[in-house]
């Protein structure tokens, strides 16, 4: 099978004549070339044998009874029939085979053929016939790529384009349509210049007119280009593209004919760049710059100084009752409070200024070009004021106050650290004055850091010595005068300064964490001494102990007085638990829990310094308190202001409305007491009935008081 010649593979011929021995004969001696033979006796059933089968050659009798020769002619054309007719014909006149051939016939032989001459003949024609068959697959493959490169072309992310030397568009890619909205149509014959943004034009010129050729042929560059006003549907900036321009130079042989390239769409790469340096230096809530760009600029704005020997000033500002704002309305709300409070301090800035937020509540703000520290003033009274309006956040009136501290370049440092150090230090200043101010720094506020570092590192000697001293405050019931308990106040006898009290230790043990260390101290040895006084049968009262709010946060705050309650063994009822209304207004929900807990141990609990904080009444409501302490402010008011009294007066009312005990505390004379007990305040805490005392004096106290004495009479004031 190997062997088969191209003619057994593939050559078919029909043979065509109304003469059997003709037929015969011719049919032999193709089949014996190797040809695959059909044949046909008349026109019409060689057009229905070429309506069903192909035939590389016919060989074609003109002159048939039933539909001659030259009807097979015009069927073959008619239908397009790919096959080449060789006319075999008696009629050897010139005419009929020039018909013949006009109308499409291939070549012609005369009867009697030649053996030889025919074979010669058909094998041409079936050759003939192949090569066409040959060219139309390279035609018809040809087509197909030049389709699939322009579908390449036309589908790519890229535009694609040509432009004549002159700058001229030649050819563009449909691309440009998905990209600028522009039809590739009408921009064909326009310059290139129609599509660069104005800020790209010089670079597009000198990318576009520069000749290169060899190695440096190509070249990337990054261009805008002008959108058209229909592309709509680009997401960010609808009116430019960001390309990535891949362009090359055309030679010919020789000079240069223009210009191919393809332009990248990289907006959103360039965007995504943009939005990652933003980040960087931006806060993403405010949309303020961060701490990181406020350096950057501070110091470009130190240079600038030093060279023009100008000042500038640095504040630092912190919100005074933020905290709350967040615990209690949660942080949703505590944000768009920040968004609004930086919206308002932007109004207070002028141009050059830089307000960065520095996270949490703190903002900081430098203002170069300042001349003096009036200059700054100006700006700190302007955002005190601006604060003042409520801030209205989702149906809450949030009341915001700020405290500013303000240091000046070159006065209070020279460089960027100790200038926000500076200003951190003089805004912890302004929260000591009292909030919803600002303070200047200056260099006592350093050595009232020192001396803060001082008392640190002393506090935690004196917890390993014995200077910390746990003292008793009676506390009596305000008809009977009768003792009903004792508050445990610390002490620090400080071996060179003598006896410190807790308002100069306090706050820095509540700043260094210290206070949690303090406040077992106090657990323990307050209950010890309960204990103590206990076993000589000498009273049932309850002591009253102080906590901070760091300790109330403590997961152990619970466990931590279970133990000290169990190690002596005391019940629940010899404890209540002080606390004040910004620690409740904390984190509501984890103090009701703690609280409740608390209740359940027979602990009660009291309200410190009632009046001075924020609770309002539908807060207190929710907690479980047993007290509240009428701060001595009120009580060293009564019938001096009649806002104090009134004060009083409503605060008794609340108790009264929310069944709460009401103790007051700083109870100094009897027209305070007449009048506390007039309203109907259970019980008293002042130096009317004595100051706080060791527990040895107080152990002394308590027998006398067993022993039937008026605890007035003992009382050392
Ligand atoms: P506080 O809990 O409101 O305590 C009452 C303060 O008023 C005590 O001051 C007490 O000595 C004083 N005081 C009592 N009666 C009178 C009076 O008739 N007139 C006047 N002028 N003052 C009176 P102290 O002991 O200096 O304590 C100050 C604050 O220190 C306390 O206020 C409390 O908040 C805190 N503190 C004291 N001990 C502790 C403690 O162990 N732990 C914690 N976390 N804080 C404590
Ligand atoms: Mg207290
Ligand atoms: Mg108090």
């Amino acid at each position: 099978m190997n062997a088969l010649t191209d003619a057994q593979i593939c050559n078919t011929v029909l043979i065509v004549d109304d003469e059997q021995g003709q037929l015969d004969s011719l049919s032999e001696l193709m089949s014996l070339s190797g040809y695959e033979v059909s044949t046909a006796r008349s026109g019409n059933e060689a057009t229905r044998m070429l309506d069903e089968n192909a035939y590389d050659t016919i060989l074609l009798d003109l002159s048939m009874p039933d539909g001659d020769g030259y009807s097979v002619i015009d069927h073959v054309i008619d239908k397009a029939i790919h096959t080449k007719i060789v006319v075999v014909s008696g009629n050897t006149d010139f005419e009929s085979t020039r018909s013949a051939l006009k109308k499409g016939a291939y070549d012609f032989l005369k009867k009697p053929y030649v053996p030889d001459e025919l074979l010669a003949t058909v094998k041409n024609a079936t050759n003939k016939k192949q090569l066409e068959l040959a060219n139309q697959t390279i035609h018809h493959k040809l087509e197909e790529s030049e389709h699939l490169h322009r579908f390449i072309v036309d589908h790519s992310p890229d535009i694609v384009f040509m432009l004549d030397k002159e700058g001229r568009f030649t050819f563009l890619n449909d691309t440009v349509y998905q990209s600028l909205g522009f039809d590739k149509n009408e921009l064909i014959g326009e310059h290139y210049s129609k599509l660069v943004a104005s800020q790209s034009k010089d670079q597009a010129k000198y990318v576009f007119t520069e000749r290169r050729s060899g190695q440096r042929k190509s070249r990337n560059v990054e261009l805008k280009l002008k959108c058209s006003d229909d592309a709509e549907f680009r997401y960010f900036d609808t009116t430019s593209m960001s390309i990535d321009l891949n362009n090359s130079t055309i030679h010919g042989n020789g000079p240069i004919e223009g210009t191919y390239g393809v332009a990248r769409d990289v907006t959103e790469k360039k965007q995504a760049q943009e939005m990652i340096n933003y980040q960087a230096y931006h806060d993403m809530l405010t949309r303020l710059p961060n701490r990181a760009l406020m350096e950057d600029r501070l110091n470009l704005a130190i240079t600038h100084a030093v060279r023009n020997k100008q000042k500038l000033a640095v504040m630092f500002l912190d919100l005074d009752r933020f905290k709350w704002v967040n615990d209690t309305l949660g942080h949703a709300i505590g944000d768009r409070l920040l968004q609004s409070v930086s919206q308002r301090l932007e109004n207070c800035l002028r141009k050059g200024d830089t307000l960065a937020r520095f996270g949490g509540d703190e903002f900081a703000l430098f203002l170069p070009n300042i001349h003096d520290e009036g200059d700054a003033s100006i700006i700190a009274d302007k955002i005190l004021a601006e604060l003042k309006e409520p801030f209205t956040v989702d149906d809450h009136d949030l009341y915001v106050t700020s405290s500013i501290g303000i240091a000046m370049y070159p006065d209070s440092g020279l460089t960027i650290e100790t200038l926000i150090a500076s200003a951190d230090l003089a805004m912890y200043a302004a929260k000591g004055n009292g909030k919803n101010g600002y303070e200047f720094f200056d260099t006592s506020m350093n050595e009232a850091s020192n001396a803060r570092l001082t008392i640190e590192r002393e506090l935690r000697k004196a917890l390993t010595t014995d200077d910390i001293k746990v003292c008793y405050q009676p506390q009596v019931a305000a008809t009977s005068e009768k003792l009903v308990g004792f508050e445990a106040l610390i002490r620090w006898e400080h071996p060179e300064r003598g006896l410190i009290y807790p308002g100069d230790f306090i706050p820095i043990a509540e700043e260094t964490g210290l206070i949690l260390e303090l406040g077992r101290y106090v657990l323990d040895r307050a209950l010890a001494d309960v204990k103590h006084w206990r076993e000589e049968g000498l009273t049932n009262a309850r002591v009253s102990i102080n906590f901070s709010a760091l300790q109330v946060q403590q997961d152990s705050f619970i466990s931590e007085i279970v133990e000290a309650l169990d190690k002596y063994g005391l019940p629940g009822a010899a404890l209540e638990v002080e606390i004040t209304e910004n620690i409740i207004m904390n984190d509501m929900a984890q103090v009701i829990r703690k609280l409740r807990k608390l209740t359940t141990l027979g602990i009660k609990i009291a309200v410190d310094d009632f009046g001075t904080g924020y609770s309002s009444l539908s807060y207190l409501q929710q907690f479980p308190i047993n007290t509240l302490k009428i701060d001595k402010s009120f009580v060293s008011s009564i019938n001096v202001s009649d806002e104090g009294t009134s004060i009083v007066n409503a605060i008794v009312a609340m108790a009264k409305g929310l069944k709460l005990d009401l103790i007051a505390e700083g109870v100094e004379t009897d027209p305070q007491l007449e009048y506390l007990k007039s309203l109907g305040c259970e019980a008293i805490q002042g130096y009317l009935f004595g100051k706080a005392e060791g527990a040895e004096r107080t152990h002394e106290l308590l027998s006398q008081v067993e022993s039937g004495k008026d605890i007035r009479d003992l009382a050392v004031v």
